[in-house]
Order: structure tokens, then C-alpha cells, then sequence
């Protein structure tokens, strides 16, 4: 699970991975004879149990550093990725966020990342704690942000992932009826197709932290399946 890809001074909510630690992250998994992927591919390669050597990319709310620094690393790599967008603040920034303000893809760069193969899903409508909604609000953050998204790369958009991992059974439900087919949380209490569960990798995950990471996730999946 990442965020963002940039240099920074500072980043409080450690949501920043510098650019060059990336590409030593892609490098590391390649070296490694591990691909990255996108949730679906992720997914569907697991249903038809050939999904070793895979490991699913995410990167939450849509940043424009996913456009300009993190797809073209992937690119190089033979690697694709699924990035969350917010779909009511595409252009604009993370205005949710008291950390420093980033800009988001515009609707230009959100097409170009999904021509080039990377998954859009949905990360809502405006990155609201969906437990805090209301059932209509429920709703409209769901199926409006598909909708959205859905017209906005000309294709389906079958993903979800829940704004700060937040996520009850009732949002859980809501999200498998609003006809997505999966869903990333981060540490879901009962995980399941539409609360998957995932690691964060930051900027301080050099090569040992990232193999301790790869082997407890693998572990915590496994013993959950
Ligand atoms: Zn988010």
C-alpha cells in the first residue's frame, strides 16, 4: 500500500516515498523475481492459481506524483499498479488531509495512467470515514464514484478501497451491493474479498524491512484463507 511518490521536507502522515527509494523497491522485487501488479490481475491470477511471483501494487487517493513519478517507474519495470482515485476531487488536492497539500491527477492524467494499464478504482467521493455516513451518503459516495470513474477511462471500474481503512460490516456490505468486486481495507478485523487486507511500505523500507514485510503479509493472508 502506497500513497505517494516525491521528493519532500516534510511528511508527518509518512504517506511519502522518495522517488529513488521506489525505484530501488521496484528493483528490490524484481531481483527478487516478484512482479507487481494490479489488484484485479492480483485477483484473477488467484483464481486461477497462477498468481505466484505476484504481488498487488495500490496506491490510495490518486495522487498527480502516481502520473508523474510512480507510472513511469512501473512502466520500466514491466509492472502494473491499481491507484484509488477520489473521484470528487480529480484536479484539485487533498483538501481531507492537515498534512502538506498535494495535487491530485487531473481527468488527463487519470485516462493516460489507465491507457498505459493501470487499474482506476474507486477511493469514494470525497475521502469521508464511511462509518461517519448516512445510508444516502453511503450510497452516493459508492455507486457515484463508479459512475464517474466509469465514464471518465471508458471501462469498469470494479474496485474499491475504503478512505482510512475505515470499515464496518454495514460498509462492507454496502460496497459488495453497490456491485464492486473487490475492496482493499488495511488491517480488517474479518478479512474477505471486499476487505482485503494490505501492507504499507514507506520510505524507511530498505531490502531487510521490505522481506520482513513480504513474509508477514504472506503469512497474515495465508493464515486468514
Ligand atoms: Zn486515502
Amino acid at each position: 500500500m502506497y500513497h505517494s511518490v516525491d521528493h519532500f521536507d516534510e511528511d508527518p502522515h509518512l504517506v511519502t516515498v522518495s522517488p529513488a527509494r521506489f525505484g530501488r523497491q521496484m528493483a528490490w522485487m524484481r531481483a527478487r523475481g516478484l512482479r507487481g501488479v494490479g489488484m484485479r490481475e492480483l485477483l484473477d491470477a488467484h483464481a486461477a492459481g497462477r498468481s505466484r511471483g505476484l504481488v498487488g501494487l495500490t496506491f490510495d487517493d490518486g495522487y498527480a506524483d502516481f502520473a508523474t513519478r510512480a507510472v513511469p517507474a512501473l512502466v520500466r519495470y514491466g509492472f502494473g499498479a491499481t491507484v484509488f482515485v477520489v473521484s470528487g476531487r480529480i484536479g484539485t488536492y487533498n483538501a481531507w488531509d492537515d498534512g502538506p497539500r498535494k495535487p491530485l491527477m487531473t481527468a488527463e492524467q487519470i485516462r493516460a495512467v489507465a491507457d498505459v494499464g493501470m487499474e482506476v478504482a474507486s477511493h469514494g467521493r470525497h475521502h469521508v470515514s464511511l462509518p461517519e455516513t448516512d445510508d444516502t451518503e453511503l450510497r452516493e459516495e459508492l455507486e457515484e464514484s463508479r459512475a464517474v470513474l466509469e465514464d471518465l477511462v471508458e471501462g469498469p471500474v470494479t474496485g474499491f478501497a475504503y478512505p482510512y481503512g475505515h470499515a464496518t460490516a454495514r460498509e462492507v456490505e454496502a460496497v459488495r451491493a453497490a456491485g464492486y468486486d473487490y475492496a482493499c481495507d488495511i488491517r480488517p478485523e474479518e478479512p474477505g474479498r471486499h476487505a482485503l487486507p494490505r501492507t504499507y511500505v514507506g520510505d524507511r523500507d530498505g531490502p531487510l524491512r521490505l522481506r520482513v514485510k513480504l513474509v508477514r503479509h504472506e503469512l497474515r493472508r495465508r493464515s486468514r484463507v
